[in-house]
């Protein structure tokens, strides 16, 4: 029945999100969610909130929310925009600021939604190859002729841009809007959101799916200059009106009052990560330098896909890109210490019963 579809359903490319299987006593590494619960008293928040009124629609400006992240960044709400999960965020970045017939630039190896995205809305793109070692190739990204969106830190590669490279991207794109990613970005050195002061073209895009410990509750926010966040805000009212329901705006609005737990629950991944890179590499795997919760790895004596096989085998699902420049790595969540220690020893036993590459 395809012929009764829409040239966009025709053209699009859907995005494919790591397995979300719901095997008992499975280690689930595949798809960068936080191994701790949310703070308590999110839960507090939204039990509090089913009492009162699922009956009525929720606030569609989403004001408390928007103030809330607006205080723990020092800004106005006029500079926050909150959406269903930073994916509808994103896709309405491109759909408010992105033009058919302008090609946007993003790496090559990247967030794999955005040429979903760019697809759907007729964008055209040029995927700007990252250097050999995975690191930005700045100038590539100036002058940009539809305007830039790439995710600092990078995924699937880990890499972290220090924020003069983010900014000499923004200043070399006036009149063009640089859309930055910071869905990782509580893993790792510096903010950009300092800069939307600044530069009326910077758009960060964050999300309480990583960090906040909150991926099943769909929250994510941009931050930027207020007419960008008005753009936003025109295609969210000419979509739904209330894509953040009164339980996820309730529980979220929480997990920023609370900065102790997600202070710990981030020291504890950052700290795992670190003694996990370091035994990795005793084992002989290659380590990409991580500032995510998440790190890219390669072991000479196995390739990608039977990694990525043997560990499910043995209950434990990583990521498995199978594209040219890194299919020989799998990309491993960080979880908890125990877990962790699971894959290490599993890791071990794998590598000892593989038979060696001979030259
Ligand atoms: C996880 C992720 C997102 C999506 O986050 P949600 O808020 O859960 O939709 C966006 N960008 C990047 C780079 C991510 O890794």
């Amino acid at each position: 029945m395809t012929e009764l579809w829409s040239q966009m359903v025709k053209r699009t490319v859907p995005y494919i999100p790591g397995e979300q299987l719901e095997q008992e006593g499975l280690i689930k590494l595949n798809t960068n969610e936080n191994p701790y619960p949310p703070s308590p008293t999110v839960f507090q928040a939204i039990q509090e909130e089913m009492k009162r009124n699922l009956e009525r629609y929720p606030s569609p400006s989403a004001d408390e929310l928007r103030g809330a992240i607006a205080e723990r960044f020092g800004l106005s709400a006029k500079n926050v925009f909150v959406g269903n999960g930073s994916d509808e965020v994103l896709a309405f970045s491109f759909m408010a600021f992105f033009e058919p017939g302008n090609p946007v630039l993003f790496p090559d190896i990247t967030y794999s939604f955005y040429p979903v995205y760019a697809k759907l809305f007729n964008i055209p793109y040029e995927q700007i190859r990252l250097n050999d070692d995975f690191t930005l190739p700045v100038e590539r990204f100036f002058q940009s002729e539809g305007g830039v969106i790439l995710p600092n830190p990078n995924a699937p590669t880990g890499l972290y841009e220090e924020l003069d490279q983010i900014k000499r991207i923004v200043q070399e794109n006036k009149g063009r809007v640089v859309i930055i990613d910071e869905a990782y970005i509580d893993f790792a050195p510096t903010s950009a959101v300092g800069l939307v002061h600044t530069y009326n073209n910077l758009l960060i895009v964050q999300t309480m799916s990583k960090s906040r410990s909150l991926a099943g509750l769909r929250v994510g926010y941009a931050i930027g200059d207020e007419t960008l966040i008005e753009g936003l805000t025109r295609i969210k009212d000419s979509f739904n009106s209330y894509p953040v329901d009164r339980l996820a705006l309730a529980g979220a609005k929480a997990s920023f009052e609370d900065n102790e737990h997600f202070s710990n629950t981030t020291a504890a991944i950052l700290s795992t990560r670190e003694r996990v890179i370091k035994q990795l590499r005793t084992l002989n795997f290659s380590v990409l330098p991580s500032a995510t919760n998440f790190i890219l790895v390669k072991h000479d004596h196995l390739n990608g896909c039977s990694l990525y096989e043997e560990l499910k085998a043995r209950g434990i699902l990583v990521r498995h890109f199978n594209t040219t420049r890194i299919s020989n790595y799998i990309r491993v969540t960080i979880g908890t210490e125990e877990q962790m220690d699971i894959f290490l020893n599993e890791l071990t036993a794998i590598l000892a019963s593989a038979s060696p590459v001979h030259p």
